[in-house]
Order: structure tokens, then C-alpha cells, then sequence
């Protein structure tokens, strides 16, 4: 029996390590095997790419080998999967096709700014390894002028990553002695800073103290390189010295190709995260069309769901465990200082005031995202 999981994301990686805990036994008589296909073969921290900007943490702190993060029962398979099959229950790769009895999608998001005209060529972002470098390097000589954030599409990764780099933009330069001089300005596509009401009116009163302003209703459709300025779908245009854009995002391109959804997004049922329409596919983590944040720690407690139920079903037992949209957000609201929200399909965000306390248990999460990688926290 073969359980082939797709993407070797935090969602791959951490259902992997976790069925291997559980199923041990099988794993030992080798009546199973637990596959892990990856196209790279390293795992980036992404969060950690937050505090790369500023430099703050290094690239060796925020990438690891894949292959030192699995449990020993997992098999990896570094290589990139052409298509799903999932009506003859095949993986396609380049020169073979893998059966599997049961297949968990994790194929996560991925950023494509080449679908904003000018926006490559004009803007910076920090949503991959290569764009939050060259950020870093433009972030340590930018002395004044006007930094633009721009959230160019929704659904994105870590909803509140966009409100987390205004605030830290605004520490930055307020640590440098150059605040008065740069002018910051936050765009979002809806008529609020944030899509959750309570949280949005918490993130407003705290970009008035700071000055920092924001427009809303505002959905870019191009960047005009020469002038240096957002142009929307209606038309509006906004200047900037420095573009710090959240690009749209699509899912991965094998969902695509292998025509589950035409935009990447995997139709999944919302409590057992069992692909539509089949009883033994399942995804989990950014891949999904679920109505929940596309986050890190989504695809943590979706995790230990699957495990749970894929290996009950596999020893016989009733899969009874369900994911009921719970997620959990750190927001940096500053370099010292930060809240978390936490919520569920069902449940608007709660969140704690604005500390100290907050900011460093994040701080300390960053280091020990490893072992929870690992399948151990
Ligand atoms: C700047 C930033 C800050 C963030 N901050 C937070 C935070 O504070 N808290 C939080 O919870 N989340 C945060 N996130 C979001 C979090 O990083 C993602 O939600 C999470 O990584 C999703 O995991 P995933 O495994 O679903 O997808 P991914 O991490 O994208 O992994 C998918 C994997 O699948 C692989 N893959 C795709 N197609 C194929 C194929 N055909 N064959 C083989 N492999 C394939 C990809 O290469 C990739 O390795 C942040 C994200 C960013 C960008």
C-alpha cells in the first residue's frame, strides 16, 4: 500500500512525519510505504522572509534540506510531479507513473507577478526567497520618498503578512531617523485595511498613529515603469519611490495542468478535506479552495487531521477526526511589539491587545518552527 503525497510544503511535510508516527507498525512490516514528492529539495521558512528584509535573519536560518526534516519512514522522491491522475490513481512524473492507494495534494501557492504588466520589472516584494533579497538590498539604501505596500490579489498567502511589513516599514525607518521623511501609503483591493471586520478597526487606529495612510477599493492592474505609479482596474494611479507588492497568486501549476481547477485551487470538502467527488484524494494547506486563511499554521492543524484519519481508515478504525477552520495568526505590529488572532469557520477572530510578551513568543516560534517541521511541537 502507497500513501504519495504531493509537495514538500509545510502541509507535505508535516502530514508525512505525522502518518509515519502513527503507523509505525505498518511502516516496519513494510506492508506500507509514505511518499513524499518533491521538486525541491530544500524547505523555505516563509515567515521567516518577514524579517529578511530587514535583516534581521539570514537566508540559513529560514531554509533547510528536506531530507534532515523527515521522519525515517517517510521516502523521498525529489523530482516535479507533470500530472494528477486521479481517476487511475496515478502520479505522473517525468519518466514514471506512481500508483497510489491514497494521495494527499500539498501543493501550496505561488506568486505571479508576471501577471501585472511592469510590475517585475518596476516593483519589489518579499513573498519569494529571490524577491525579499533583492528587497533587503533596496530596503538598506532607501533614504526618503513615498514606500507603497500594494495587496494586487486576493486570496494570498498569510493574510496579514501586508499589514505586518507597514508596521515594520514604519519601525525600519523610524530606527534609521529618515520616518519624517518617507511618506507610507497601504493598498488593499476591498473597502477595508483587512477582510475581518474587528481586526481591520484595530489595524486602522493603528496606521493612524503611525501616519501611515491607506486606499482602498484599489485593484492594480498594471505599473506604469516609467512614471512610477499603480494603475487600477478604474483607473486610478498611484506614485511611488519604492513598490513593496504582494503579487496575485494562483495555485500550483499541476492542479492546472491536470485539470482539477482551472486556477489552482483544489475543490475540497471543508471538514474531512477529502477532494470532491473522491473518497481516497485529499488536500490540505494553501492548495485548497477552502473559505480559511492561507497560512502556515492552517496547514498544521489540517495536518494532524488527515494523519489521524488516513491512518485510522488504513488499521481499520472510523476516520472520525474533522477540521473545523481553526487558525492561528501572529501579527508583528512592530519590531518590539505584536498580537495574535485566532479563529475558525464558525468563530470571527479574537485577538489580545498590541505586547511586548507577543512579539517575543514569535520571535521564539521562528526557532522552533523546525521541530515542529519535524512533527514534534
Ligand atoms: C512572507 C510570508 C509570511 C508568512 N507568514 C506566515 C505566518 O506568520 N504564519 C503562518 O501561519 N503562515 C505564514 N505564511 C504562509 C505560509 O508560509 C504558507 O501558508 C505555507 O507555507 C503553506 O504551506 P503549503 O505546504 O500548503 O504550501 P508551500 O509551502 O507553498 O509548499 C508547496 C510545495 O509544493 C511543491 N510543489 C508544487 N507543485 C509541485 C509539483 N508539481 N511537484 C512537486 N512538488 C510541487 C512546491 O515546490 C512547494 O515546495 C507566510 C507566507 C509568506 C510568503
Amino acid at each position: 500500500m502507497r500513501i504519495a503525497i504531493v509537495g514538500g510544503g509545510v502541509a507535505g511535510t508535516l502530514t508525512a512525519n505525522y502518518l509515519a508516527m502513527r503507523l509505525r507498525e505498518e511502516l516496519r512490516s513494510k506492508k506500507l510505504e509514505i511518499l513524499l514528492i518533491s521538486e525541491r529539495e530544500k524547505m523555505l521558512y516563509e515567515p521567516g522572509l518577514l524579517y529578511l528584509i530587514f535583516n534581521r535573519v539570514e537566508e540559513k536560518d529560514i531554509v533547510k534540506e528536506l531530507k534532515l526534516l523527515l521522519d525515517p519512514g517517510v521516502k523521498l522522491l525529489i523530482g516535479k510531479a507533470e500530472k494528477l491522475d486521479l481517476e487511475n490513481q496515478k502520479v505522473l512524473m517525468k519518466n514514471e507513473s506512481i500508483d497510489y492507494d491514497y494521495l494527499v495534494i500539498a501543493t501550496g501557492s505561488r506568486i505571479v507577478p508576471e501577471e501585472i504588466p511592469g510590475l517585475v520589472e518596476t516593483g519589489h516584494w518579499f513573498y519569494d526567497l529571490e524577491g525579499a533579497k533583492r528587497l533587503r538590498n533596496e530596503l538598506a539604501n532607501f533614504k526618503k520618498g513615498k514606500v507603497v505596500v500594494s495587496v494586487m490579489g486576493i486570496p494570498h498567502k498569510c493574510p496579514v503578512a501586508p499589514i505586518e511589513v507597514t508596521f515594520l516599514l514604519h519601525d525600519f525607518f523610524k530606527l534609521h531617523g529618515i520616518r519624517k521623511d518617507v511618506e507610507i501609503v497601504y493598498t488593499y483591493p476591498v473597502n477595508r485595511v483587512f477582510t475581518m471586520g474587528n481586526v481591520s478597526e484595530l489595524v486602522e487606529q493603528m496606521f493612524a498613529d503611525r501616519k501611515i495612510s491607506s486606499r482602498l477599493f484599489f485593484n492594480p492592474v498594471e505599473v506604469d515603469a516609467k512614471k512610477k505609479e499603480i494603475v487600477t482596474l478604474e483607473g486610478e494611479r498611484e506614485k511611488f519611490d519604492l513598490l513593496v507588492a504582494i503579487p496575485p497568486h494562483k495555485g500550483a501549476k499541476i492542479i492546472i495542468d491536470s485539470g482539477i481547477n482551472e486556477d489552482g485551487w483544489v475543490p475540497t470538502e471543508k471538514f474531512t478535506l477529502k477532494v470532491k467527488g473522491y473518497d481516497n484524494v485529499f488536500a490540505l494547506g494553501d492548495t485548497t479552495d477552502l473559505p480559511i486563511s492561507k497560512a502556515g499554521s492552517v496547514a498544521h492543524f489540517q495536518a494532524e487531521v488527515l494523519a489521524e484519519n488516513i491512518s485510522a481508515e488504513i488499521k481499520g478504525l472510523p476516520p472520525t477526526a474533522r477540521y473545523f477552520g481553526k487558525a492561528m495568526c501572529f501579527i508583528e505590529t512592530g519590531f518590539d511589539e505584536a498580537t495574535y488572532i485566532w479563529f475558525d469557520y464558525e468563530t470571527p477572530p479574537r485577538f489580545v491587545k498590541p505586547n511586548k510578551f507577543t512579539h517575543w513568543m514569535k520571535i521564539a516560534y521562528n526557532r522552533m518552527f523546525w521541530l515542529t517541521a519535524r512533527g514534534i511541537l
